[in-house]
């Protein structure tokens, strides 16, 4: 949170990304949030990372039967992903 600058409202974050990331799989958002959800991944690998590991678990999910991606292991996506996105943490 801190060291995050909201630069625009038409912006969209990581931790956005990720929370949009299923919608924007399963191909039900708005087109202007996909638009901003392309153009932010453009830019940001760990994004492409995060949704390449997404996809890889959804497609495993389903193998599996069951499509629905645990809670846990969200969060543990999300952490790599802030991590990625934090580098100036230490100390
Ligand atoms: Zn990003």
């Amino acid at each position: 949170m801190s060291g995050c600058r909201s630069g625009g409202a038409s912006e969209i974050e990581c931790r956005q990304i990720a929370e949009l990331l299923g919608d924007y799989l399963e191909g039900t958002l708005p087109p202007h949030t996909r638009e901003l959800i392309d153009f932010h991944i453009d830019g940001c690998p760990p994004c492409v990372a995060f949704i390449n590991t997404y996809r890889g678990t959804i497609d495993a999910a389903r193998k599996l039967g069951d499509v629905e991606i645990p809670s846990e292991l969200k969060k543990r996506l999300l952490a790599v992903l802030k991590s990625s996105n934090a580098p100036q943490q230490q100390r």
